[in-house]
């Protein structure tokens, strides 16, 4: 086992092509032989006539492919070691190799190749002599001291180690036994290193392989680590954490040094104590306050919602004053996209403060608020901790997005848990469950968002300040997307307006044709489709080549232009057409069809209501107002009332409500089944139809509508085009207010439509309505069905006297 000091090797020796690993003097390793070439070596060589303990061959790494060492022979790295095969056996399975044991003796240099085939053979030059170190006296010394303090060092480490496992004390004799200068090579292939660290001790010379050790034995001996664990401790102790904290912290450092790392324990603690000193136990912000100053932001960012600033700046008022948090949370009720997180983010920036947003939408278990507790791998803390940490702050504000959309399960309430996060009688002592001592949560400033009331548990409702943030008229969000959705967009995609032009024209066909929402979230998107496709054109520079003049192209040139590349060719048609070529590129709505593609909502409400049977209501619901088309059919039947769409059980009474009305009026209004009967129901069935099945829908207030489209059915009148309606109704024919007018009101008037019915007891709600909105409209106030339908039907839905009736009849 001795290094190659005794031994002198052939200055010619056949080369054994290894990739499997790197031999080192003084090691043994097991390769395998698959190649032509080392086949071809081994057979000749080793198993032919004389002794394989007399035969020595060069093993040389192979650097290169291993699939490559076919025909070209691989550029041999340049030093090798010099090989006893102790060991061969051959094996026709899988394919035909043979598996060496060989014992590394010294290294060499390979000074000339002498054949290629059928195997390497090189001409070496020994390099591991002993006289080469005692020849140098300088290096002797040099070594001498290096490697007696390498020795050291390896002695360090082994009895670090059990030494009452046979193995480790059969390494520590090994130690003393081995001449110092073979310690760095046996060492090397002891401990797990990469080939590509042990090729390195092969190749380098022998007092900077003596150095080198160190480096890769620390590796695999955790030295580093030690350090780490060190450097934690100290962190943990110069860390600001709570008393409470830091006492949990200790301990859990002591355990960690004692635990050996392969633990899966070792990750978890060393995670846990890591994300205790990261955490901002103290660390807060200053807070900015001016209210003048906040006022001009808050109306620099946002434009109308002029009740929620005025309310955000009281509330920040009080705080100021007051200058302390408790008090109700702000919650943001209305629907998406009106810009609850955005006026979120400048209340923090008004603050100075961080801003996190806290996604609770279908969150229902109670750990993705208070963490799991730290007894599995993959634990972690809830959501309040980790925004913590990401801000690094104590005192940020946190958006708690969606509250209406948690959820409940078997994991527990995650309510309950946002209650204790919220309440400020207990928040200074909130506890994650990872975490398992408390973080002091009072000076976080909460605000909530969702998009109804309805859904959010009554216990946490109580603790928040509902203020509602209605949709917006179209004459707001041309306001929004001009002042601030279209400066975004252009900043985001490295545009400028000198590139691109979009009209206020262009926004209307925006908003009425290709969206329907109360908010400017769709918007806000399609105009971005808009200047990613302005932004290719822009870069591609095809907006500035000249091209033919319109007036030059006919008609059926433009026709195939535009079915052979509709997309692209007629953005930058248009854009040539209007402007000159250094002009932006206008987007009207030509353009307009070309990147979004046809109008999505061009729905003729004209036409859905050319048949008798068909009626327009207004329904409320979280993602704000919109108009609901009613439609009934009738057939013969034994009197059944089918009703289809989604329909929750009050929307279910309305329909029997209606039913029951319309047929105990039907003389008054001369209503007659298929056969001229009065009872309605007579050998007749009814079916009532509310489109868009997959939404469920449910309430009171389609009571007027499912009333006029029945009674549009049974007259065979049709319903006035242009009409909206909503209301409750009662058995004796009233009419009764509903919720959510101005959301319903802003719904028609997207619509289009024109005249709209409401319950004379929601008059006041009018009032609510921008102006310009109202103008536009007329309202018909109705207190009673006969109202109702008066104002649905042109010419009105005249009642005949029951006298004149029962004459005609005689
Ligand atoms: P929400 O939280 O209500 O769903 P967001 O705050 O995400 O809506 O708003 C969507 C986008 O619309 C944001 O880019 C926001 O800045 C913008 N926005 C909404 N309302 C306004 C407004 N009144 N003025 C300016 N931008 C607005």
């Amino acid at each position: 086992m001795a290094a190659g000091s005794a031994i002198q090797i052939p200055s010619r020796l056949p080369l054994l092509l290894t990739h499997e690993g790197v031999l080192l003097p003084g090691s043994t390793m097991r390769t395998s032989v698959d190649s032509p070439r080392n086949m071809q070596l081994v057979r000749s060589r080793l198993l032919k006539g004389t002794s394989l303990r007399s035969t020595i061959i060069g093993v040389v790494p192979n650097t290169s492919d291993p699939t490559s060492d076919c025909d070209d022979l691989p550029s041999l790295h340049r030093i090798g070691t010099a090989a006893l095969a102790v060991q061969v056996v051959g094996s026709n399975w899988p394919k035909p190799h043979y598996t060496l044991l060989v014992t590394g003796l010294c290294r060499f240099q390979i000074l000339q190749l002498l054949k290629e085939k059928p195997y390497p053979v090189a001409e070496v030059e020994q390099l591991d002599r002993l006289e080469q170190f005692t020849n140098q006296h300088k290096s002797e010394e040099e070594l001498g001291e290096l490697s007696e303090q390498f020795y050291k060092y390896a002695v360090q480490l082994v009895e670090m180690l059990d030494m009452s496992v046979p193995a480790v004390a059969k390494l520590r004799r090994l130690l003393d036994n081995l001449p110092r200068e073979a310690l760095p090579d046996i060492l090397t292939s002891i401990i797990r290193t990469s080939n590509q660290e042990k090729l390195q001790v092969v190749t380098i010379r022998p007092n900077r392989r003596i150095n080198h050790i160190p480096s890769v034995t620390e590796d695999e001996e955790e030295e580093e680590d030690h350090d780490d664990v060190v450097m934690l401790e100290k962190r943990i102790r110069t860390s600001s954490m709570s008393e409470q904290a830091l006492k949990v912290c200790l301990k859990e450092i002591k355990r960690l040094k004692k635990m050996p790392q392969s633990m899966p324990e070792y990750a978890l603690t060393r995670n846990y104590l890591e994300l205790m000193v990261e955490l901002p136990w103290n660390k807060s912000t200053k807070d900015r306050l001016e209210i003048r100053a906040a006022r001009i932001l808050l109306d620099n960012d946002h434009y109308a919602m002029e009740k929620l600033k005025k309310r955000v700046l009281e509330y920040l008022a009080v705080r100021q004053l007051k200058n302390n948090l408790k008090g109700p949370i702000l919650c943001f009720v209305g629907p998406p996209g009106v810009g609850k997180t955005s006026v979120g983010r400048s209340i923090a920036k008004t603050l100075g403060r961080e801003f996190h947003r806290i996604a609770l939408g279908g969150v229902c278990d109670q750990s993705d608020i208070r963490g799991h507790r730290r007894t599995y791998v993959g634990s972690m803390p809830g959501r309040i901790i980790n925004g913590l940490k990401t801000v690094g702050v104590n005192n940020p504000v946190f958006l708690l997005d969606e509250v209406d959309k948690l959820g409940k399960s078997l994991q527990g309430d995650p309510a309950a848990a946002l209650l204790e996060v919220l309440d400020p009688e207990q928040n200074h002592g909130f506890t994650d469950h990872y975490l398992n001592v408390a973080f002091d949560l009072s000076q976080v400033l909460f605000i909530a968002t969702a998009n109804t009331t309805a859904t959010i548990p009554p216990a946490l409702l109580d603790r928040m300040e509902i203020i509602q943030v209605p949709g917006y008229t179209q004459e707001e969000k041309i306001e929004i997307a001009h002042r601030h959705l279209i400066p975004k967009q252009l900043e985001q995609h490295g545009l400028t307006p000198q590139q691109i032009q979009i009209p206020q024209v262009t926004t209307l066909d925006i908003i009425t044709r290709y969206t329907r929402e109360a908010g400017v979230r769709s918007l806000d998107r399609k105009l971005g489709a808009i200047c990613r496709a302005v932004a290719v054109k822009v870069a591609e520079g095809q907006h500035k080549e000249t091209k033919p003049d319109r007036a030059e192209v006919d008609e059926e040139d433009c026709k195939e232009h535009v079915t052979e590349d509709a997309k692209t060719e007629s953005i930058s048609d248009t854009a040539d057409l209007a402007l000159p070529p250094e002009m932006p590129i206008l987007i009207d709505f030509h353009a307009l069809k070309d990147i979004l593609g046809p109008p999505m909502y061009e729905m003729e409400v004209s036409e859905r209501l050319s048949q008798p049977g068909v009626a327009i209501g207004l329904a409320w619901t979280p993602l704000g107002g919109e108009i609901m088309f009613v439609e009934a059919s009738r057939m013969d039947g034994e009197g059944q009332l089918t009703l289809t769409g989604q329909l929750g059980d009050v929307m279910k009474e309305s329909a029997h409500l209606a039913i029951s009305w319309l047929r105990s009026n039907a003389k008054r209004y001369q209503l007659t089944n298929t056969s001229g009967s009065f009872d309605l129901l007579d050998n007749t069935d009814i079916h009532l139809h509310f489109p868009a099945g997959a939404v469920t829908k449910d309430g009171p207030s389609a009571g007027v509508t499912i009333v006029t489209c029945l009674a549009s059915l049974f007259s065979g009148r049709l319903v006035c085009s242009d009409v909206a309606m909503t209301g409750e109704i009662t058995l004796r024919g009233l009419v009764l207010p509903v919720g959510g007018i101005k959301d319903k009101v802003l719904a028609a008037h997207r619509a289009g439509l024109k005249r709209i019915i409401i319950p004379r007891r929601n008059e006041k709600d009018l009032e609510e309505i921008a102006v310009n909105v109202r103008q536009d409209l007329t309202f018909v106030m109705a207190s009673c069905l006969d109202e109702v339908l008066n104002a649905a039907f042109d010419g009105g839905f005249a009642v005949k006297p029951r006298v004149e009736r029962l004459n005609s009849k005689l």
